[in-house]
């Protein structure tokens, strides 16, 4: 059986964090979309609802392509803090709704912000009819070798026990199919730099070395995670070219969460 590949893109709404603000995102969606074209890679979207409301031409192109839009709730809140305060069905109907009127189409998966989730987060997700999430992860030794920084032996041997016992297939919890992840996130390989900054040789290079061992020790399920503002602002769209072109070259099936719900 070929492995299988997800490629998700947590298209978030941090679009006037000052920090963030100096990036088009429209730009770094058109660089990524031709990359994704030139590889014929359909990927999962982790939309935040007010990015649906400022952008709706460039959801409705994601969906036609064949692309799955999830969600990434409205304004990237924390869900736990929402389900204390009887608040997060209502934001998460509110971007259901943003999507649904472009895709006609029910949305099947989540992303929480910053990962975070409990029990009854989940609980929620699943009475609005949600099927997936993909909030589970770990530390990477990969990260340990990053250019710059001392190589912490205890740490790694500490996170490689760590990653024994990681689940790395789908599993089912509270009724929902969690995908972990299972590569390191953009952030991590990259640094949260700048979008205007342009990323170093070395840093670059080390991150596809990073996601080619992790893709390399993967077992019949990979993924990748990627943040739009990041890998697509500067000169780090050339990663995802890469990287893809690396996957590409394996017997690999490129599939949408919701098709692994069929499985
Ligand atoms: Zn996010």
């Amino acid at each position: 059986m070929k492995k299988m590949v997800t490629v998700f893109f947590d298209l978030e709404a941090c679009l006037d964090a000052p920090s963030k603000r100096r990036f088009d995102l429209r730009e770094n969606m058109q660089k990524i979309s031709k990359i994704l074209d030139k590889h014929k890679v359909r990927a999962a979207f982790n939309t935040c609802g007010i990015v649906v409301e400022r952008f709706p031409d460039m959801i409705k192109e994601l969906h036609n392509k064949g692309h799955e839009i999830a969600s990434h709730g409205y304004a990237h809140e924390n869900f736990v803090q929402l389900e204390q305060i009887g608040e997060l069905g209502a934001v998460l109907r509110k971007t259901e709704k943003l999507v649904e009127d472009i895709t006609d189409e029910k949305l099947f998966g989540v992303r929480s912000p910053w990962l975070i989730h409990n029990k009854r987060v989940y609980s929620i997700l699943k009475k609005r009819g949600y099927k997936w999430v993909s909030n589970r992860s770990i530390f990477r030794t990969e990260i340990l070798k990053a250019p710059g920084t001392a190589f912490p032996l205890v740490k790694y041997l500490f996170f490689s026990m760590l990653w024994k016992t990681y689940k790395k297939e789908p599993f089912k919890i509270g009724g929902l199919l969690e995908i972990p992840l299972l590569s390191s996130q953009d952030g991590e390989l990259l640094e949260l730099v700048d979008p205007k900054q342009k990323s170093p040789k070395n840093r670059l290079d080390f991150a596809y070395q990073s996601l080619k061992t992790q893709f390399d020790k993967s077992g019949k399920i990979f993924n990748l995670n990627f943040h739009p503002w990041l890998i697509g602002s500067a000169n780090r769209s050339a990663l995802l070219d890469r990287i893809l072109d690396y996957i590409t070259s394996h017997e690999v099936e490129f599939v949408l969460p919701k098709d692994i719900l069929k499985k």
